[in-house]
């Protein structure tokens, strides 16, 4: 019996609690009053920072020259149709961001437990992000406009406010939306960025019947634009790893008598290659614009940036494919995925430094649906902690094997203002 085993029932409390008590993102107060209350009592010499509101980081250092973060999600997704959601905010946890918590708690509680710091190779810093589910769009803007945050992922937020400034490697974890047989994880499973576009078309209303010479159909530009961007499929280098929704995000509320004089429509646009990602968001903003005036109307376009893409370092991966060949307990892997075109603000922390992700199963229903439940206790609250507590010290302890790079929070920075206006 170890750590991992001893701390089971305590854990699997706190995962019970997390769980019952969704919060949305950059609004996670009882998740993480939870996890400090529970870090201090572990180790309650520990100095938690705080960073937008409910973020936390809690170092452990052994005097190394590098830093490893592991990262755990606070928030959870807005699911009012989940059979847990909280019925004011509608917040569930329907990605299973609880268990990365505990998964976090349990490798900080080991690690106090075996006074083990001096055997890593790095320095270990713990950092509980808020706000990675890109949903309550409407609390963040206002947010945005008050001042109080920059950006709508708590990642991005956090590594503007310099929170990853010394840190050279990232883990982090995320559960699997499959159900599996065997208890399964997942290595080397790239995500994709995104971006999303508002295009507002702008005419002149005119009586259809009895004027329609005076008239500017907005609603034409907007079905020209739609053609625009068909056609345009057809020149898209590696078509499989961009994806393009466009949608009308406005209703015509006019009668139909008139020729609309507006109408917004808006597309999402996911990319793996952010110099490619720019240069479509200028075709996309060259059609529409084209669209507007061959009717002789205008555009407005509005560009908010999303998430950077995840391109996970494969030399981390291959010293955490190491560890599961020693780790009988756990069965399966997956590790020719490739790519989903899924996102996450992980991908931000990736553009900066060595990264990955390491899925894992444990869980049925749909992940992001109204039925997303944990139901491997064992494996996701005690095996996959120890796996992940191993795999950490073992990179910690091979770092002349992972291939570095590091960009800095300027280059960052500069990258996303790109792709906004
Ligand atoms: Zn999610
Ligand atoms: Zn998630």
């Amino acid at each position: 019996m170890d750590y991992f085993d001893e701390y089971y029932p305590l854990i699997d409390k706190i995962a019970d609690d997390l769980f019952t008590h969704p919060e949305l993102g950059y609004k996670e107060f009882h998740t993480s009053q939870t996890v400090e209350n529970e870090i201090k009592r572990i180790c309650p010499k520990a100095n938690i920072k705080h960073f937008s509101g409910t973020g936390l980081r809690v170092d452990f250092n052994n005097g190394s020259s590098k830093t490893i973060a592991i990262i755990a999600e606070l928030d959870s997704l807005y699911q009012p149709s989940h059979f847990a959601a909280n019925s004011e905010t509608g917040a569930a946890q329907a990605c299973g961001h609880f268990t990365q918590v505990t998964a976090a708690l349990s490798i900080i509680n080991n690690l106090v437990k075996t006074d083990a710091i001096s055997n890593f190779g790095t320095n270990l810093a713990f950092i509980f992000t808020p706000a990675e589910e890109y949903v309550d769009l409407s609390f963040r803007k206002k947010a945005k406009a008050a001042g109080k945050i920059s950006y709508f992922g708590g990642k991005q937020e956090a590594i503007k406010l310099g929170i990853f400034d010394d840190i050279d490697y990232c883990i982090s974890t995320h559960a699997i939306g499959e159900d599996f047989a065997k208890r399964t994880i997942e290595v080397d499973c790239n995500l994709a960025g995104f971006n999303f576009e508002y295009f507002t078309f702008k005419g002149k209303a005119s009586h259809a019947g009895f004027a329609p010479e005076a008239g500017i159909n907005a609603e034409n530009m907007a079905s020209l634009f739609t053609t625009a961007l068909a056609y345009l499929r057809q020149s898209v280098k590696n078509p499989n790893q961009i994806r393009y929704n466009p949608v009308m995000t406005s209703q015509n509320e006019m009668s139909i008598n008139v020729i609309p004089d507006h109408l917004q429509m808006g597309t999402d646009l996911r990319y793996f290659d952010s110099n490619y990602a720019i240069e479509l968001q200028n075709k996309f903003i060259n059609a529409a614009t084209g669209c507007a005036q061959a009717l002789g109307g205008q555009v407005k376009i509005e560009q908010q940036v999303g998430y950077l893409p995840l391109i996970q370092s494969k030399s981390m991966n291959q010293r955490v494919k190491e560890v599961f060949k020693r780790t009988p307990e756990i069965e399966d892997i997956i590790d020719n995925r490739g790519y989903v075109m899924a996102a996450g603000d992980i991908g931000d922390i990736s553009f900066l430094m060595p990264t990955i992700q390491i899925g894992y199963g444990g869980f049925n229903g749909t992940i992001h649906g109204k039925d997303f439940k944990l139901v491997d206790k064992d494996f996701v609250l005690r095996i996959f902690p120890r796996f992940v507590y191993n795999s950490i010290l073992d990179i910690s302890t091979h770092l002349d094997e992972i291939k570095t790079y590091r960009k800095t929070r300027d280059q960052y920075l500069t990258t996303l203002s790109k792709m906004e206006n």
